[in-house]
């Protein structure tokens, strides 16, 4: 890689997460042991480098998961940030969606922005793609040189041309100002089929059609956009992310026998109470109420459907996401938890916040 490595500060200047904070979330039964050996290690100088712990108490040195976005949907959230979460593999960071504020929590999670090759895009809702353009123009931006590759399924090429059209005056402007290279240049798209889609020493990734969407026949959408869920297989782990889905028989044989699975949970009776104290609801047609209510039945999955795809693939830790914003600022959706484990899932649950590591 061309990308120097440059020591400055401002890269990664924030430590991951307030010490006091996750001491608070360790106490109460929440996650994760992973960031306190990481901090305690950092307060205490003299102490000898804290190994990584995984969720499970592993040794887990090569294939880490961080959520850096927890929150679902576009809507703004104090406490959680947009669709986003980093692998890193061997040091390696592969980044899984791009929701806004993308670039400050990859420096807030103590990572270099500039280091990341490879963006795996789950579909094209702007909750998990609108950091993408900022990400994009900072890499290029930071001196990174080397390609960044988007992979992506159909639809991600049209979003592409429309992101790097508007990066084209910021670019031209930069350009004028000395930048030696071309934003194009750095950018690529791989706009993929279902199956594996990407391979090198450290992950093979394969992408599953996932259910996402419905589009009627005769809406324009229907047969332009496609949906998928994500596994990537380590040496150490197989990781599953489901993106934004309902029940999916295709994310089931995707899931099949792997360790981690990054899903989504949603609850829609919480949802539309929260719409309802709102005037969300009292705003929709009757028409909108069906089809939001179609939306959230088939197009997400309810804790006791997360049980049942687990149980099915012999799943044995899931991370909880993409938290719709039902219950207010600084909802810990522990409830989740206790609800996938009530519908017979045995094994680890946790209910991620932004910048946990597992
Ligand atoms: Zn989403
Ligand atoms: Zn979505």
């Amino acid at each position: 890689m061309n990308t120097p490595v440059v020591k400055d500060t401002y890269l990664a200047q924030e430590r991951p997460q307030n010490l006091y904070i996750l001491l608070v979330r360790f106490l109460r039964g929440g996650v994760l042991p992973i960031s306190i050996f990481c901090l305690v290690a950092t307060a205490f100088a003299s102490a000898p480098k804290a190994q990584i712990q995984s969720a499970d108490n592993r040794p887990s040195s090569e294939a880490i998961v961080v959520t850096l976005g927890t929150a679902g949907g576009p809507r703004p959230r104090v406490d959680r940030h947009q669709s986003a979460n980093l692998l890193i593999v061997n040091g390696t960071p592969y980044l899984i969606d791009a929701g806004d504020g993308v670039v400050g929590q990859i420096n807030r999670a103590g990572f270099d922005f500039r280091k990341i090759g490879h963006i795996f895009i789950t579909h094209n809702h702007s909750d998990h793609t609108m950091g993408l353009p900022a990400l994009l123009a900072t890499q290029w931006e930071f001196q990174r040189r080397d390609p960044v590759t988007i992979h992506g399924p159909l639809g991600t090429a049209k979003l592409m041309k429309g992101a790097m059209a508007f990066l084209a005056v910021n670019s031209e402007i930069r350009s004028a100002e000395g930048f030696p290279s071309s934003l194009s240049a750095l950018v690529k798209t791989n706009e993929s089929e279902p199956g594996v889609i990407y391979r090198d020493d450290n992950v093979t990734v394969t992408a599953a059609e996932n259910a996402h969407y419905n589009f009627p026949r005769e809406s324009a959408p229907y047969g332009r956009h496609k949906s998928f869920a994500y596994r990537f297989d380590t040496a150490e782990r197989s990781i599953v992310f489901s993106g934004d889905t309902g029940p999916s028989k295709g994310l089931a044989k995707l899931a099949h026998g792997a360790d981690i699975l990054v899903t989504e949970v949603s609850d829609v009776d919480e949802l539309m109470q929260l719409y309802k104290q709102n005037g969300i609801w009292d705003n929709k047609t009757p028409e909108e109420r069906q089809q939001w209510l179609f939306h959230q039945r088939n197009e997400h999955m309810s804790p006791a459907q997360v049980a049942e795809l687990a149980i099915s693939a012999g799943i044995k830790t899931i991370i909880l996401t993409h938290f719709p914003p039902a219950g207010g600022k600084d909802d810990d959706f522990a409830r989740r938890v206790e609800q996938v484990k009530a519908a017979g899932f045995d094994g680890e649950v946790f209910a991620a916040h932004d910048l946990d590591r597992f």
